[in-house]
């Protein structure tokens, strides 16, 4: 028996690597090494690591080490770039190593026998026989795609890429064209190589997933997201970990995925607000995954039409390469011409305008489809009751409890609490409650009202609450089975809706005077997508141009004039001016350690002790204050914003800071974010 100290990274909240020790025959078992995967006793659950070292001492004393239970040895280690990743990770946002580096990998690695895992890697091996980059079907693009391709695929070294494309300008057949050539030229030197690309959505991955495969027959493609089952799960990691998959399409998760063989990322949408995991590790996979470019020497395509601010304050200042489609790629598809509805005018009656509704009958007559938007789900936002004031409010969140009319219900979106709704008010007993405001259930029954023939289609969280009914749902889209499509942020993004002339903006106003100096950008971002929905085919013979309605009260604002013009260069321009003057990101660092509890007193005076703990040069330090949505699910919460002009600084600080902040005596559970993105 020979016997050796693994130090193993495991998924738990404590920061330190763990001591095991394992005994076994190495001339029949071989030698552990760093990289593989263990199976160890912790508590009294049996979980999985990942061995982050070997060796033949520990500082714990013999009698309090317990044995690893096994190791898969049929699984190749992971590797040592993949190990460093994850260490700058769990240092960059200051949590354990094992917090990054396992909850990626699938769960049965762990509970499935090794005959079952043996099985599991054998049908992807005889899948690796097929391996062909010849593509199928490809498209011709125009001269402006077709460079952009030719820059990325011939790019050498780390060379992040800004590829800045109006909607519908097909940046997805340049990240496929890229792909192939880097394919093809990989298997001519008869190396592999893998592809990473990144979309914010699931529900945008199997669109995506369907015309890769169909470009690449004889490429294995392996997609990672949340929506997967466990086993599928396994299957795709291991197909991607073992260099088969040799396309991976994936949500911010799969940004710490093992590929072995890496030689391009993509991130499309690379704007997306998804990217930034908003529990636990706070992580924003586009930031890592430009990390991840720069330590494998590889090019990285950050595709979008309303690049974030730091991504286009980057390429303003030379550090990334800017790669521009003005135009949309269909020949004769050109964009949709934007409009303001002044909603004091015209004045809308259940929430739409005359000339709205005039625009929707355009389509129906001539057989076009038409999308309204608004971003607001249920019914009304809350009930009321006209004699005494009474509203709706959730009893334990600092929200209303919103009105799901067709579910009979009222539901607070932040802690789920669901009531019947009540048939008179609970304080004076009027029987008259009345809904305030409009959700996109209202707007599908004034529209079911107002074109009794149409059929009318609401896609969102509510309506597609069944695995595989969002897909359903834009599947009878693309088949024209639909009239009128009205739908939140869920339809705004990827989507290529070919006979959609009309997208109708419902009450964006509400984030023109947010506290968030974010929401503008947001916003802006959100319009511009919506709006690019619309006239992504060539206008047909008799057919309608495509437009763009916007339902305002502020047909002033320069921000709906900068959505006019398709103008993001100089809104974007503006927004990094005011950004410079006013000190915030990115032209500052910032780091929030928020606190919860019982007791909004508690959290604050948790969050004062932090800011008096230790010496702060070179830091501002703001004063504690509660969030904006003070109490969710009966837990109150404060929030303490700190900010350097140089993130080194930040970061050596808060190294100090977050071992001063453990001990700290309080009852309130905190938590440190890096680069927050709701403040
Ligand atoms: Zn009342
Ligand atoms: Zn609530």
């Amino acid at each position: 028996m020979d016997c050796r100290i693994l130090k193993i990274a495991l998924d738990t909240p404590l920061d330190f690597i763990f001591d095991y020790r394992w005994q076994g025959d190495i001339s029949i078992l071989g030698e552990p090494v760093a990289g593989q995967l263990a199976i160890v006793p912790f508590g009294r659950r049996e979980i999985v690591g990942v061995i982050v070292e070997v060796g033949n001492s520990s500082d714990l004393p013999q009698d309090k080490l317990k044995d690893v239970l096994g190791i898969r040895a049929q699984i190749a280690p992971l590797s040592a770039p993949w190990v460093a990743l994850c260490r700058f990770a769990a240092d960059y946002y200051h949590r354990p190593l094992g917090e990054v580096a396992i909850p990626g990998l699938p769960k049965n690695l762990r509970t499935l026998k090794s005959t079952a895992l043996d099985r599991a890697l054998k049908k992807i091996g005889k899948d690796l026989a097929v391996h062909d980059a010849t593509p199928a079907g490809m498209t011709v693009l125009n001269a402006d795609q077709q460079q952009a391709a030719d820059t990325i695929a011939a790019a050498e070294g780390f060379a992040p890429v800004l590829l800045y494309g109006v909607t519908g300008s097909g940046k997805t057949e340049v990240y496929l064209q890229a792909a192939v050539q880097i394919l093809m030229r990989s298997a001519q030197k008869e190396e592999p190589a893998q592809i990473l690309i990144l979309v914010p959505e699931i529900n945008l991955t199997p669109q995506l997933e369907n015309s890769v495969r169909a470009r690449f027959p004889g490429v294995m493609v392996a997609t990672l997201h949340s929506g997967l089952a466990e086993g599928e799960r396994m299957m795709h990691w291991l197909a991607a970990h073992h260099g088969q998959a040799r396309i991976i399409l994936g949500t911010r998760l799969a940004i710490l995925a093992s590929l072995p063989h890496l030689k391009l990322i993509v991130i499309d949408e690379e704007h997306d607000p998804s990217y930034k995991q908003q529990e636990g590790l706070r992580y924003s996979a586009r930031d890592l995954a430009v990390w991840r470019a720069r330590q494998l020497a590889i090019p990285i395509v950050l595709g979008s039409a309303t690049p974030a601010l730091e991504t286009w304050h980057h390429a303003q200042s030379g550090r990334y390469r800017k790669l521009a489609l003005p135009a949309r790629a269909i020949k004769d598809a050109v964009l949709p011409k934007v409009r303001l509805i002044d909603m004091e005018r015209d004045k809308p009656a259940d929430g739409i305008t005359s000339t709205l509704i005039a625009a929707l009958k355009l389509r129906l007559e001539k057989g076009e489809q038409s999308l309204l938007f608004l971003n607001r789900r249920g019914y009304a936002p809350v009930i009321n009751c006209d004699a005494c004031g009474w509203v709706s409010n959730c009893t334990r969140c600092t929200s209303f409890m919103v009105l799901h009319k067709p579910e009979h219900r009222l539901r607070c979106h932040h802690c789920s609490l669901e009531l019947r709704i009540p048939k008179s008010c609970p304080t004076c007993g009027n029987v008259d409650l009345q809904p305030l405001g409009r959700g996109t259930q209202r707007i599908e029954e004034n529209l079911q009202r107002l074109f009794s023939q149409a059929r009318i289609l609401r896609i969102d969280a509510d309506s597609t609450r069944r695995k595989g009914s969002a897909q359903a749902a834009f599947d009878s889209v693309h088949r024209g089975e639909v009239d009128i499509l009205i739908g939140t942020q869920m339809v705004a993004k990827g989507h290529d809706f070919k006979n959609l002339t009309l997208v109708g903006i419902l009450n964006p106003d509400t984030a023109l005077f947010s506290h968030d100096y974010r929401a503008s950008e947001r916003l802006f971002a959100q319009l511009m997508q919506v709006a690019g929905r619309a006239g992504r085919a060539a206008q047909k013979e008799n057919g309608s141009a495509s437009e763009v309605l916007i339902q305002t009260r502020y047909p002033q604002h320069p921000l709906y004039a900068a959505v006019i013009g398709h103008d993001y260069d100089s809104f974007a321009a503006v927004l990094l001016e005011e950004r410079r003057h006013a000190a915030l990101p990115p032209f500052v660092y910032q780091a929030l350690l928020r606190a919860e509890a019982k007791e909004l007193q508690s959290a604050l005076e948790f969050l004062q002790l932090a800011s008096e703990c230790i010496e702060h040069p070179g830091i501002t330090m703001n004063d504690p204050i509660p969030m904006t949505m003070t109490r969710v699910a009966n837990v109150d919460r404060a929030q303490l914003l700190i900010e350097s002009a140089s993130r080194p600084a930040l970061q050596a600080f808060l190294t100090v800071w977050i071992a001063a902040l453990r001990d700290i005596k309080t009852r309130a559970r905190w938590s440190l974010e890096v680069d927050p993105v709701d403040i």
